[in-house]
């Protein structure tokens, strides 16, 4: 048995919905990450066990290659490619599920079509503060991820029987992408209930990790070479390690969306290093990727200087600017928030 953690009045809604509507529409954050792909891919192979035919999975942009293999990624529709199709699914769903994200910012191009569509709206999250944009919010940060989230809500509506391999390798992708392979944000005894249950149905999951994370390019393997080599300042008195990435050196390795995965987490490797920040030349912006270990809120860093947030121990924010000044900004937060001095730092600042 696993604890009832979702409200069962909530519960009882979205079962409702469930049951009502015709129509359906998952849509998920910008950049889809295993969660957000897992979540929405394993709540679509349940709608359609469960019946229903009319199920679409939106995102607003593209994800990486090493989830392609995802039981039903080939059906997600990318917003930013068939924009106006997705525009229509979105304003006559009778139920559109948010998933993974708080907020409707998270969606970039996508806020304005979600926001105005008149279906009812289900929010499964496990970020901190979410916004009022949904009839049902199901939203506990203290779940590893938001596909766990997903197993409980179908267990809890009594469709434990409906979850198949397919649902169950979705599911677990996400768990496991989430709390990096089970090393943070996953000391909840139930998390190895539910992997247990999802043995039971068949996944195997050796061939998930290795799917995610060894289906890597040689060119790859060389950046992160690079990376390591010449790009990874350590600020000692700070506990702290800085990466760029200009758009000019991913060029020269020929980048791909989703080879600089994981890059942030290894300089936590480091003995001594607690928090470490990614800052990476996109298109429009710089992306920034932030992780601690202990107790250092990096998603509070992350709020105060790139607009963005995330869990305590794994953030992420945006900076409009060059990369000189992003690592500018980096550096002042480091003086207010120094990871090396925890008690004296104003967190609310
Ligand atoms: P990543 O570094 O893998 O892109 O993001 C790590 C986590 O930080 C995500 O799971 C998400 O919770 C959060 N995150 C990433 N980018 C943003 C952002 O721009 N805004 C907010 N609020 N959270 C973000
Ligand atoms: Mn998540």
């Amino acid at each position: 048995m696993i604890t009832k953690i979702i409200q069962e009045e909530k519960i009882q809604k979205a079962h409702k919905y469930i049951e009502k509507g015709n129509s359906f529409v998952i849509v998920s954050h910008v950049s889809p990450d295993g969660d957000s792909l897992g979540s929405s891919l394993a709540l679509y192979h349940f709608l359609s066990n469960y019946g229903k035919d009319n199920v679409s999975v939106i995102v607003p942009n593209g994800f990486p290659s090493f989830y392609k293999w995802m039981p039903g990624s080939k059906e997600v529709i990318v917003y930013e490619k068939y924009t106006e199709f997705a525009d229509q699914l979105i304003s006559e769903a009778d139920v559109i599920f948010c998933l993974d994200f708080n907020e409707p910012k998270r969606l970039d191009k996508m806020a304005p079509a979600v926001l105005a569509a008149e279906g009812r709206k289900v929010m499964v999250d496990h970020h901190l503060n979410p916004a009022d944009f949904c009839r049902v919010v199901m939203s506990y940060p203290e779940m590893s991820s938001t596909s766990e989230m997903v197993f409980r809500l179908i267990c809890r509506m009594g469709m434990f029987d409906l979850i198949d391999k397919k649902t169950a390798e979705c599911i677990y992708t996400g768990m496991m992408t989430d709390t990096g392979s089970f090393t943070y944000h996953s000391n909840k005894p139930e998390i190895y209930t539910i992997i247990a249950e999802l043995i039971k149905k068949g996944i195997d999951k050796d061939l998930i990790y290795r799917k995610v994370n060894q289906v890597y390019s040689e060119a790859r393997l060389r950046l992160m070479g690079y990376v390591l080599y010449e790009k990874m300042k350590v600020y000692p008195e700070q506990q702290t390690a800085l990466i760029t990435l200009s758009q000019a050196e991913l060029d020269t390795f020929n980048y791909q969306a989703g080879d600089a995965e994981g890059f942030v987490n290894l300089p936590l490797s480091i003995d001594g290093v607690a928090f470490s920040v990614f800052i990476r030349e996109d298109v429009e912006y710089m992306k920034i990727s932030l992780r601690s270990v202990g107790e250092f809120p990096c998603n509070k860093f992350a709020a105060a200087y790139f607009n963005g947030g995330g869990h305590q121990n794994a953030s992420g924010g945006e900076f409009y600017g060059s990369l000189e000044e992003a690592v500018a900004v980096f550096e002042k937060g480091l003086i207010q928030f120094n990871p090396n001095n925890i008690e004296e730092m104003n967190m609310d600042a």
